[in-house]
């Protein structure tokens, strides 16, 4: 989520200040005292089964006692058998029972204070009933596709190698005009050879068509919103309101009363995409949880796992009503557990953390140091702020400013995003690409991806005033995402008067941007076929009539689509974009003094990171009058004027005076 509350989040903290806020802590019980509880990093917990039988176990260092519920269907009234367990060491309550137990379900019940808790799956839950309220006990050797065992994402040598494409599973396939069968679930990415009704390729082969290297999914673990048991309903969710983190969510599954279907069936989604060369990077949230009291979290070890007020009440930088305690460390153990099981039992290929910045930062460090040991080519980015204030005091938070302190962690560029559209949450904002003066500084900033540059000055930049990266590797650049107006609907917007050909230049200006600077280029889904989303800004709930892309618009917005996925070969077929040093920026990277409003010109020199073009030119217009600039002489070729892109060369100059158009932007290399 964004900088700012969802109106679920706001009707969260209504609610929140209408009711009296009950303390789920005492006096007795200080954050001194939970911090030094016991903890387990046995990955072990909760259930695992093997020859000797089945071992339940449950972190729960402050219960009076625990047991186990058994029950032979997710929706049987009473359970078969009650275990109960016994305390053992770190905290940790230990049970095994020997009977067969495959196709049960089970459910943990703490006592606490002298009083039993309300039944929970746990917090490990790895298979679940419908809705997760009841944890599944099945044979995950049976969840595997054929090819599993051999499957294996993209190789990642550096994060700015890879282009990221943001998904919602029903934006992208729920329209009727996809093609697709299997809508708003994991298998239709599984779907080969869908294309729209003009014909034009749909689903997987529209994503090799256009070249991105890895799809981010949007929350993809159990969330709470969606009645999994009345999926005619169709309701519509981003996801952001954590149920279960271990299991997929059961709503994007053919069939989710069957707890094989959501495992088997996010596999089978991950192996096609890996199979098409590309990789899956997860949103996760475990900065906070749709529940408080009733979460999973609480119904386990109350009060440990979230972050409180001097008066006992659960502080909120999430602006969903709680937020997660990282900095201790059994939720440390979990976010690092967690995100290491979706790598190795899923074969996820990065993790987006949403507000990342409530967490700390040695978690982060672990979190990206312990994903490499199991494949190096896992990354990690997050967005480097909160939406409230929190106890964590604000040098320990993951916060974009503090970057540097975190290897292996990525942050959204922010500065870049607000500097070529305009502010994110004032629709009527312009930007350096819609005509706004004043973001040049800004923007030069996401050029050299917030690392230290000789002619860039941060005292000029709009949202950060120091050079927070140490290494392109470090920073994300976008110009949209879910959150907020779709690129499209920014421009609709803000650019008062204009047509739509002006808005398709300035959207393509403003992607070309994103995808020549230093860092790592984002995408919303769509946006290469110029989606909209009806002016809906925080669509979290929208019905599909406002989210599912419609794929006529590939045939319609056909230039667009184009010129996109040559800005994608342009990047990903030139090393020039794609340096990985602060270093190599400063050295290779030379701004061009020029005197207008809304003009950047730069060079990229030197082959810079082993490109075979010498020097590579970018001028970026933003203004609304055609802009003259000098360039030295030589043999240089046009890639991009005027609005069009061709890697082939549009045309050839010597050098000299050159025009580059209103609102686009002039790219041209020479070999020597
Ligand atoms: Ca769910």
């Amino acid at each position: 989520m964004n900088k700012k509350f969802s109106d679920f989040c706001l009707l969260a903290i209504l609610a929140g200040a209408i009711l009296t806020v009950i303390p789920t802590m005492d006096a007795k019980t200080s954050e001194d005292a939970l911090a030094n509880l016991p903890s387990y990093n046995g990955t072990d917990l909760e259930y695992v089964h093997d020859e000797s039988g089945n071992h339940f176990s449950l972190w729960s260092p402050e219960a009076d006692s625990v047991k186990v519920l058994i029950y032979r269907n997710f929706n049987a009234t009473e359970p078969v058998k009650e275990i109960v367990m016994q305390a053992e060491k770190d905290g940790v309550w230990r049970a095994c029972d020997l009977t067969r137990l495959d196709g049960c379900f089970y459910t943990f019940r703490v006592k606490y204070r002298g009083k039993w808790l309300d039944e929970t799956p746990g917090v490990w839950a790895k298979a679940l009933g419908p809705n997760g309220h009841r944890a599944a006990i099945i044979d995950f050797s049976k969840t595997n596709p054929e090819g599993w065992d051999g499957d294996k994402g993209p190789e990642v040598n550096n994060i700015t190698d890879v282009v990221i494409y943001e998904m919602h599973h029903r934006d992208f396939s729920m329209h009727a005009t996809s093609g697709i069968v299997n809508k708003g679930k994991f298998l239709a990415l599984t779907e080969q050879d869908t294309h729209s009704p003009e014909g034009l390729a749909t689903g997987i082969n529209h994503l090799k068509e256009l070249g991105i290297t890895h799809v981010h999914i949007l929350p993809s673990y159990d969330y709470n919103s969606v009645d999994e048991l009345n999926l005619p309903s169709n309701q519509y969710n981003w996801g952001y309101d954590p149920y279960n983190y271990n299991t997929p969510e059961g709503s994007y599954s053919t069939n989710p009363a069957d707890p094989y279907s959501r495992i088997r069936e996010m596999k089978e989604m991950v192996l096609a995409l890996h199979q098409a060369g590309i990789g899956v990077i997860m949103d996760v949230v475990y900065n906070h949880t749709a529940g408080k009291d009733d979460s999973n979290f609480s119904r386990t070890a109350p009060g440990y796992y979230y972050r409180h007020r001097p008066d006992g009440s659960y502080s909120d930088a999430s602006g969903c009503g709680n937020e997660t305690a990282s900095e201790r460390k059994q939720m440390q153990n979990f976010i690092v557990n967690s995100v290491k099981y979706w790598a190795t039992e899923y074969h996820i290929d990065g993790f987006r953390f949403d507000l990342m910045a409530i967490h700390d930062t040695e978690t982060m460090t672990r979190v990206a140091r312990e994903l490499k040991e199991i494949n190096p080519s896992i990354f990690v980015y997050g967005e480097g702020w909160t939406a409230g204030d929190s106890p964590l005091p604000v040098e320990n938070r993951a916060l974009k400013e503090n970057v540097a302190k975190m290897t292996g962690i990525a942050v959204f560029s922010d500065d870049i995003r607000d500097a070529i559209k305009g502010h994110y949450s004032n629709a009527a904002d312009c930007g350096f690409a819609t005509g706004k003066p004043g973001n040049e500084e800004t923007v030069k900033i996401g050029i050299v991806a917030s690392t230290a540059h000789p002619q860039v000055d941060y005292s000029k930049g709009n949202n950060s005033k120091f050079a927070y990266a140490s290494a392109p590797t470090q920073i994300i650049n976008y110009v949209s995402c879910h959150d907020d107006l779709t690129l499209t609907d920014k421009l609709a917007k803000s650019m008062v008067g204009a047509d739509k050909q002006k808005r398709m230049r300035a959207a393509k200006l403003a992607q070309t941007i994103v995808f020549t600077s230093q860092g790592t280029p984002f995408m919303f889904a769509g946006e290469e076929v110029f989606r909209d989303k009806k002016g809906v800004h925080n669509s979290y709930k929208s019905p599909d009539s406002i989210n599912a892309i419609d794929w006529t618009l590939k045939s319609i917005n056909a230039e667009q689509f184009n010129y996109y996925k040559q800005l994608i070969s342009l990047r990903r077929s030139h090393p020039a974009f794609r340096m990985t040093t602060a270093e190599d920026i400063a050295k290779n990277i030379i701004f061009d003094k020029v005197d207008a409003p809304n003009l950047i010109s730069y060079s990229i020199c030197n082959n810079a990171n082993g490109d075979e073009w010498k020097e590579i030119k970018l001028i970026f217009n933003g203004s609304d009058e055609a802009r003259e600039l000098k360039i030295k002489k030589g043999e240089w070729t046009i890639i991009a004027q005027d609005g069009k892109i061709d890697l082939g060369g549009i045309a050839t100059t010597k050098g000299g005076k050159i025009s580059v158009e209103p609102c686009s932007a002039l790219i041209l290399y020479k070999q020597k």
